[in-house]
């Protein structure tokens, strides 16, 4: 289902990149429409953190072109300030600044980048932490409260920029397991309210819930792309089913 260029959130085309010798993405295209949630899966190593970080330029590619929210990234660092402030990203390793409170982290990018006033970025910031449910920790230090806590924390600041897409990568994978429900939880509540959302997770429980499609991904290439119930139950390629037959 190739996105139109007006309702595309995200469009990568031909992307190529190598570390030296390694090709590490090969030839890739990917679309996702606005207000659509694609799961990326795959083994280790073969390149979704790489392919999500092309997105806001985390990467660079040496071939290809993206597109995101209309927007070409090009190595002109305006595209790339523009492209950064409509998407956010949360990580496997929540990446709190360890030295602001929980609500500074929520405030400090509103501020600084969006010119938002104290005032209004303190607003906005306890909505989002409201809505992750740890308002009650605004004015604690990461180091204080759960890996949970602190993962529902970082998705909380990357809201508070008002995105319009939310990259995931592998956001409950360094949690203890009693942790990975709450914040699938956030994340679930978060797809509900229309977000274009790109999560890399091998959470396939979510991806049955809540992704319109499920891509995985192996050396390189996207080997196979469907929506779920295609892609769980009958999936095509042999990879595929192999990868599936580990993991579930
Ligand atoms: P995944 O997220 O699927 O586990 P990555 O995108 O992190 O995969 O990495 C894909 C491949 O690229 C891996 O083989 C990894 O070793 C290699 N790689 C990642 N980052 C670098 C780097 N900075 N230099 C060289 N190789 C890298
Ligand atoms: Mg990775």
């Amino acid at each position: 289902m190739p996105a139109k260029a007006s309702d595309a959130a995200v469009l990568m085309r031909s992307v190529s990149k190598w570390y030296g010798q390694f090709q590490v993405l090969k030839d890739i295209d990917f679309d996702v429409a606005k207000g659509e949630r694609v799961v990326i899966c795959g083994p280790s190593g073969s390149g979704k953190s790489t392919l999500i970080r092309c997105l806001n330029r985390l990467e660079q590619y040496q071939s290809g072109q993206v597109v995101v929210d209309g927007i070409a990234l090009t190595d002109d660092a305006r595209s790339v300030d523009e492209v950064r402030r409509e998407v956010g990203m949360v990580f496997q390793h929540f990446n709190l600044f360890p030295h602001l409170t929980i609500l500074e982290n929520c405030t400090l990018a509103p501020m600084s980048v969006r010119g938002f006033s104290r005032k209004a970025a303190n607003e906005t910031a306890m909505r989002y932490l409201s809505r992750v449910r740890i308002s009650d920790h605004a004015h604690k230090y990461p180091s204080q409260i759960s890996g949970g806590q602190q993962q529902r924390a970082a998705i909380a600041r990357s809201l508070c920029m008002n995105p319009k897409v939310m990259l995931f990568d592998e956001p409950t994978s360094a949690l203890d397991p009693e942790m990975v429900t709450e914040v699938l939880d956030t994340m679930v509540g978060l797809a509900e309210e229309g977000m274009t959302m790109i999560c890399v997770t091998h959470e396939m429980g979510f991806a049955r819930r809540v992704a319109d499609r499920v891509i995985f991904m192996d050396r390189g290439q996207i080997v196979e792309s469907a929506e779920p119930s295609v892609f769980f139950d009958a999936p095509k390629h042999a990879r595929t089913r192999l990868f599936l037959s580990q993991i579930l």
